[in-house]
């Protein structure tokens, strides 16, 4: 045991504990636990309980532990997926007999051994076993002279992990880190602690971590979710206030404008979009500047919102500035705004600011926002770095606002004389509940509705060894003139693996399945992804390998298929994302789902994208299986899964946001709090709510 040297501030990274050192500080970065204080602070998700039990009586969907001798022990390779996994026979002390599987585990063949005596927990299965009890991918553990199980029984914790880390690692560190749990700021009031009889930050650290009984974990972890959505909450109340502070310049409702708006676009708005769209109407017809999140699934049309809040803006003399992730996207935009617009109103000039034009071109837009010659600029960061300057800004639009940091928008927010309104756009459906957890600051507006006359995406999942199949539906599509998106497994490595693995299978693709098309790549260390993904919209690509890092937030209409292998590794909303790629035109397109992991879970979660074509849905369902913690990797939405968890309690959230705005109304700017004031500090800049 190495000696403990106790780094004496909580803001010391991990790296500083014993036995962690870079490689794992690395690895628990990517769980969103960089200092010692975040260690603490993140309790497991559940623990396993377990004794044995007799294999006889072992039932099938129930986690169970079971104790005996390993018969036999091999490699075998599946016929029909051509699958490499390890298998076992274990007999139990009553002479009954259970299989236990490990997929792409050949190292078990190391620590186990014919004759050993084992723990096995996990679910049991009989399906897969021709009746016979069973376990996929069961913990392990061989048993010393005692015969007794230390991490297989008892009470053991479940943390989140990644590729390297084991709960048990972890438990080890937080051991060595619990003793400064005293040195932990309460960002609870008491007075919120006592009106809601919660523990002590302290206390819940530790009872988290290594409770004795449930209700102790139970209670530990109210206390955590309570505080998580706490913080969060006075953030919002605090940005709130600090934007009702400056005021914008009201832009009139002119039902004539709206009129003729309706009358130019080309398609008669959904009742969603005239929803949305009369929604902002509102906030921006006050001098209380508009902060609205547009949330509405790819293709769901968010874009003629903002055009007709654009013309809105037009109508009473101001100017609309629109920021997109990407100089295509924002090509994309500048399109479908003149579309929209020019026709209708034609006075109403729309202009495009990316980086890739000429400097005389960027010197003129520059001019005429200056001006306030053109009414509308589209644009990238462009849009910030170049200094544009507009004579009377009235809306900032933002698109994909997950892509930009708190800074980024506030510096766009901040070209206008007064504040602008703000219009923030996300294709990613989110449930009320969540969104209320970590967008409080903005009023929502969900588009709930597609535009009439699109096919549904024929959505299949695809077992491994049916791969073909799926080659053959690209095939013919792209036969048939289409384009097709392959996209890669979610990999918990570097980026650098990740790009390498995807160039990997780029040429196997290219080489052994279609070696007469044409093939193209894009992964996150490119440099030149958009110069790929507008080779792709010109149809000079057929198919387009992708990593599942880069975002294709792109219209590409005539792509019809859409393949992505490792399925089982992505959260349903994400995969409907992707899915949100194709069925753009009026023609039949396919969603391809491969998995890897074949246990009936993975294949009943895909079947949910399978069967569900309506994103909020299907969010509410990702949530409902994330909120019990499996699966789910770290902090989606800025949110941990155990604060996550907790908003599935109906009105939570509403007595934390009562319970932050009744503080920050005896103590605006929370002097009087300095633990908290330092909580709310991290999270404005940490996390990216505008
Ligand atoms: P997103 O919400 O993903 O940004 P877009 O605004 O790009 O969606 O709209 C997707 C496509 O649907 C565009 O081609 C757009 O012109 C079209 N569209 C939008 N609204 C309607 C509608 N009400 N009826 C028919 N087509 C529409
Ligand atoms: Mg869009």
């Amino acid at each position: 045991m190495p000696i403990l040297v106790l780094p004496n501030t909580l803001d010391a990274s991990v790296e500083k504990l014993p036995d962690v050192g870079t490689v794992n500080a690395r690895r628990l970065a990517k769980l969103g636990i960089e200092t010692i204080r975040d260690l603490l602070l993140t309790l497991p998700y559940s623990w396993d309980r377990y004794t044995p039990s007799p294999i006889s009586s072992l039932t099938p969907g129930a986690q169970a532990s079971v104790v005996g001798t390993i018969v036999s022990i091999k490699p075998i390779t599946t016929q029909r997926r051509r699958m490499r996994l390890v298998e076992a026979m274990v007999a139990d002390d009553g002479g009954a007999q259970m299989r236990a599987v490990w997929f792409n585990s050949a190292f078990i063949l190391k620590q186990l051994h014919e004759g050993d005596r084992v723990a096995l927990a996990g679910i049991v299965d009989k399906n897969r076993f021709g009746g016979l009890a069973g376990m996929v991918n069961p913990r392990h553990e061989r048993l010393g002279g005692d015969g007794q199980a230390q991490k297989v029984g008892g009470l053991t914790p479940r943390y989140h992990l990644v590729e390297g880390l084991t709960a048990r690692k972890i438990a080890g560190w937080v051991e060595s880190a619990l003793p400064l749990a005293g040195q932990l700021e309460d960002v609870l009031p008491v007075e919120v602690r006592e009106r809601e009889h919660l523990l002590e930050v302290a206390g819940a650290v530790r009872l988290g971590h290594k409770p004795e009984t449930d209700e102790d974990f139970r209670q530990a972890r109210r206390r955590m979710a309570f505080a998580e959505l706490f913080e969060l909450q006075a953030a919002f109340a605090l940005m709130r206030a600090s934007i009702a502070a400056e005021p914008a310049s009201a832009i009139p409702y002119q039902q004539p404008v709206i009129d003729a708006f309706k009358a130019g676009v080309g398609f008669e708005l959904t009742r969603a979009q005239r929803r949305a769209t009369w929604e902002a109407f509102q906030d921006m017809s006050r001098t209380l500047p508009m902060n609205r999140l547009l949330n509405g699934d790819v293709g769901s049309g968010k874009t003629a919102v903002a055009a007709a809040c654009a013309a809105m803006t037009f109508a009473a003399g101001m100017q609309t500035v629109v920021m997109a992730p990407t100089e295509i996207l924002a090509r994309q935009h500048l399109h479908k705004f003149r579309t929209y617009l020019e026709s209708t109103y034609p006075a109403l000039k729309v202009e495009l600011l990316v980086s890739g034009l000429s400097a005389p071109e960027r010197r003129r837009v520059r001019t005429s926002a200056a001006s306030g010659h053109c009414a509308v600029v589209v644009g990238t960061h462009a849009l910030i770095e170049d200094d544009v300057e507009f004579a009377n800004l009235g809306l900032a639009v933002v698109d994909e606002q997950h892509r930009f940091g708190t800074r980024q928008r506030e510096l766009l927010r901040a070209k206008g004389s007064g504040r602008p309104h703000f219009l923030a756009m996300t294709a990613t459906p989110i449930p009320r509940t969540l969104a209320l957890a970590v967008y409080g600051e903005m009023s929502l507006s969900a588009i709930d509705e597609m535009p009439p006359g699109r096919t549904p995406v024929l959505t299949e999942v695809i077992e491994p060894a049916d791969r073909d199949r799926a080659y053959t539906i690209v095939r013919a599509e792209v036969s048939g003139s289409r384009q097709a998106f392959v996209i890669c497994p979610l990999i918990e490595e570097s980026e650098a693996v990740v790009a390498k693995s995807a160039t990997a299978e780029y040429e196997r693709l290219q080489r052994d399945v279609f070696p007469d098309l044409r093939l193209g790549l894009i992964h996150g260390r490119m440099k030149d992804k958009d110069e790929v993904m507008k080779r792709f919209v010109a149809g000079e690509i057929q198919i387009l390998v992708a990593t599942a890092v880069v975002e294709v937030g792109v219209d590409v209409p005539n792509a019809t298929v859409m393949m992505i292998e490792g399925a089982d590794r992505f959260g349903l909303a994400q995969l409907h994302q992707f899915r949100g790629r194709v069925g753009r035109g009026s023609a039949q397109s396919y969603c391809l789902l491969l998995s890897d992991d074949p246990s009936g879970a993975a294949n009943e979660r895909l079947a949910l994208v399978a069967n569900i074509n309506d994103g909020f849905e299907l969010a509410r369902q990702d949530m409902r299986i994330r909120g019990m913690g499996e699966l789910m990797g770290p902090r989606q939405h800025g949110l941990s899964d155990v604060a996550m968890h907790a908003l599935e309690q109906p009105d939570l959230l509403s007595e934390v946001r009562q319970e932050a705005e009744r503080i920050l109304e005896s103590d605006p700017g929370f002097e009087r709090h300095p633990a908290l004031k330092a909580a709310v500090a991290r999270r404005l800049e940490l996390t990216s709510i505008s």
